[in-house]
């Protein structure tokens, strides 16, 4: 199989369906995946080749490669050993033998594979022990002179109820009737490229000359266009956006010697890393800026990202400003309401608390508070977003672990600044921060995040001792016990994270786990209280009650509880800096990121940390890969490195960026250079080709080039 990446929707805004119609299987699953318009249909390439246009005599077949040999039946019989299966035997016209083996047939098989048949067969060949061999091949019966193909047969992406017959078909119509005109001028397109239509004629139709190689592994020109045009049009949405927004207006917000921010940095127990300092510099420079920030501060999990937010919303506040800060989960967010009230009231805010859980009067009070300004900082939830929340000013936003959240939801939070008093009449909107724990290598803020100014705290606080990371096998569940017992002893305290059950995780605060996983952790809950009863061991998962949720964490970061055992609803954020060890059951079932966020729950001290990683066999090749590099790297960037590596950048961004464009055709580590080309070539496209840079961004992106502003 060929490295090719790519979601199975298309580019474009459907269009209309044929409507009233009864539509076939076939034409239905087209539709499922997405595959509506011409264009769609054009983009929709194949993953592969099939050689029909050439035959080999048999005594040049190789063992372990694909061909297509012809000849005649010279025997076929049903045997028995070592189990009921179709064997015949072909002779080509050199008189080399094949031997054909079909442990499923029908009688059809016989009828067509009869002796004295001349059959065109493709498979892969085996050199088996009587000989040369293909199991299950394809097979047709021809005539002396039955016309080879002429071009390479594409094989395409499909599914059960879309037979390839029936794709390619579509495909070629869809090629016929798509508009793939020129949209780029001469000079935006690298020398040596053929034209999209010729690339789109050559990748579904490939001559028979053309070199199979070239074709997989993407390197042929046709390919590079296709990639080309691809970054292209997206490096287009989002300067597009960039420059949007820089005609936009926002509140200027200065830093003022000697004022919040100075006071807040003077009561923290501890002076800021260099890497926050320059951050916070990063920050402090874009809110004293007419125009709204749009920021990214990126670092590793325990890189202490929370205190320079803290200090962001300190100067916003001192400009006399609001500040949001919104969290995805209640347990992260109650965790913040708790450290910058520990902050930041003894220095005279006032911090207003939104979650879902608050209703009715204290809900209003809240809401009475923030929106006559007297709270300077609102932090919440999803609830911080609702309808009913009305800012008398807000100056800054600030989302933590940003990639929890949808693009709806961070433009709904942009426009929670109203034109009216406080802006002096003009439509403003706010500053941004949005903060994550999850890396982005470099090529990846090239591309999806151009529209995005990236801080990166890249160093750790002092006096962290590095975790030790240890694959452990389930078998030895019992030592690993044992081990919980003395970090218990020693006054430490011990998470237990359950296995995820389901691919499909919980937004929001947990709610709506799969109740297996729930189950699978009300087990282990009473599993270790029987084994360690002079422990206490606690059960947090999805489906309690947020009130509940809250008594057990502040329960567990109280110490008043040696272990928790937990879903993976303590992913993100969560601090408690006495927990020492970590155990992730079958922790292969994880993906790379969420490993390394479970991870940054210890460490966060200066106690030494140790994470078990238990995993049961047999490990799938991706899942050895992925435990290798934890107990390689303690890195976040490195892991993301890796986990680019391991998984493609297509997934590596779906995981975390649902409804932002996903790069279909282009492999950012592969198509660097391209990617290069297409961010010199997009602001000369802006300004002297606006036509053109439209129709391109249209053509590719199509409705979701409105999302990508966000
Ligand atoms: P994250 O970047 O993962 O959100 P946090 O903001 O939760 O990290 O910080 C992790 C821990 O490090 C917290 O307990 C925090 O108080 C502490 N911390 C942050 N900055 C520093 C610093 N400069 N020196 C010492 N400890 C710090
Ligand atoms: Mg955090």
């Amino acid at each position: 199989m060929p490295a090719v990446k790519r979601t199975a929707t298309a580019a474009e805004t459907p269009a209309a369906k044929s409507a009233g119609a009864a539509r076939s299987a076939p034409a239905k699953a087209l539709d499922r995946l997405g595959l509506t318009t011409p264009i769609a249909l054009a983009l929709h390439l194949p993953m592969r080749y099939e050689d029909e246009t050439r035959l080999v005599p048999i005594a040049e077949a190789q063992a372990g490669r694909s061909a297509q040999v012809e000849g005649t039946v010279t025997d076929c019989r049903v045997e028995f050993r070592p189990r009921r299966q179709l064997v015949a035997h072909l002779q080509d016209d050199a008189g080399d033998e094949l031997v054909l083996r079909f442990v499923n047939f029908y009688p059809s098989h016989q009828k067509a594979l009869a002796a004295g048949q001349r059959v065109r067969v493709r498979g892969e060949v085996r050199g088996g022990f009587f000989g040369r061999e293909m199991v299950h091949p394809q097979f047709r019966g021809v005539g002396e002179d039955t016309p080879l193909a002429t071009e390479l047969t594409p094989v395409y992406p499909a599914s059960a109820q879309l037979p390839q017959v029936y794709l390619r078909k579509a495909v070629a119509a869809g090629l016929r009737r798509a508009d793939l005109s020129e949209v780029l001028p001469r000079d935006a397109v690298p020398a040596g490229l053929p034209s999209l239509r010729e690339a789109l004629f050559f990748l579904h139709q490939p001559p028979a000359s053309a070199g199979l190689a070239t074709l997989e592994d993407q390197s042929h020109p046709a390919w590079q266009r296709l990639k080309y045009e691809e970054l292209l049009a997206q490096q287009l949405s989002q300067m597009q956006s960039r420059r949007e927004r820089a005609r936009l207006k926002a509140p200027v917000l200065t830093r003022r010697g000697g004022g919040l921010h100075d006071q807040l940095l003077a009561a923290l127990p501890w002076g800021l890393t260099g890497a926050q300092q320059r951050v916070g510099d990063e920050i402090a420079a874009d809110l004293a800026i007419d125009q709204p920030m749009h920021r990214l501060l990126q670092g590793d999990v325990g890189a202490g990202k929370t205190v320079v937010a803290a200090l962001a919303a300190a100067v916003a506040m001192d400009a006399g400003w609001q500040c949001a800060l919104m969290a995805p989960t209640e347990i992260l967010a109650e965790q913040h309401f708790a450290k910058l009230v520990q902050w930041l009231e003894p220095l005279g805010v006032t911090v207003a608390w939104l979650t879902g859980r608050r209703k009715g009067k204290a809900r209003q009070a809240m809401l009475d508070k923030v929106a006559s300004g007297e709270a300077g900082l609102v932090v919440g939830t999803h609830a911080v977003i609702q309808d009913d929340v009305h800012f008398a000013k807000l100056g800054l936003a600030i989302v933590d672990e940003q990639h929890r959240f949808g693009v709806a939801q961070r433009l709904t939070l942009r426009h929670k600044l109203q034109a009216g008093e406080a802006t002096g009449g003009l439509q403003m909107e706010p500053h941004l921060l949005m903060m994550s724990a999850t890396p982005i290598p470099r090529t990846l803020a090239m591309t999806y995040y151009a529209d995005l100014e990236v801080s990166t705290i890249d160093e750790l606080p002092p006096g962290r001792t590095p975790i030790v990371t240890k694959l452990i096998a389930e078998s030895r569940r019992l030592e690993v016990i044992e081990r919980i017992r003395d970090e218990v002893v020693k006054g430490r305290q011990v998470y237990w994270v359950c296995p995820l059950i389901e691919e499909s995780e919980s937004e929001g605060d947990g709610r709506g786990k799969p109740l297996s996983e729930l189950s699978n952790a009300t087990q282990t809950h009473a599993d270790l209280t029987a084994a360690l009863p002079e422990v206490g061991v606690g059960l947090l998962h999805g489906r309690m009650p947020p009130a509940e949720k809250a008594a057990v964490m502040a329960q567990f970061s109280g110490g008043q509880m040696g272990v928790l055992v937990a879903t993976t609803v303590i992913e993100v954020g969560v601090d408690v800096p006495n927990a020492s060890l970590m155990v992730i059951e079958h922790a292969e079932r994880f993906g790379l990121a969420q490993l390394h966020q479970l991870r940054g729950r210890v460490g966060r001290g200066a106690v030494a940390s140790v994470c078990v990683l238990m995993f049961s066999n047999p490990l799938s090749e991706t899942g050895k890969q992925r435990l290798k590099a934890m107990a390689e790297t303690n890195d976040g960037f490195e892991i993301a490195r890796r986990d680019l590596d391991i998984r493609g950048p297509g997934e590596f961004m779906g995981a975390r960026q649902s409804g932002d464009a996903l790069l279909r055709f282009s492999d950012l580590a592969e198509d660097s250079g391209l990617l290069e080309l297409a961010r010199e070539v997009a602001p000369r496209l802006l300004d002297a080709h606006p036509g053109a840079a439209k129709a391109q961004v249209a053509r590719w992106l199509g409705a979701r080039a409105e999302f990508l502003k966000a």
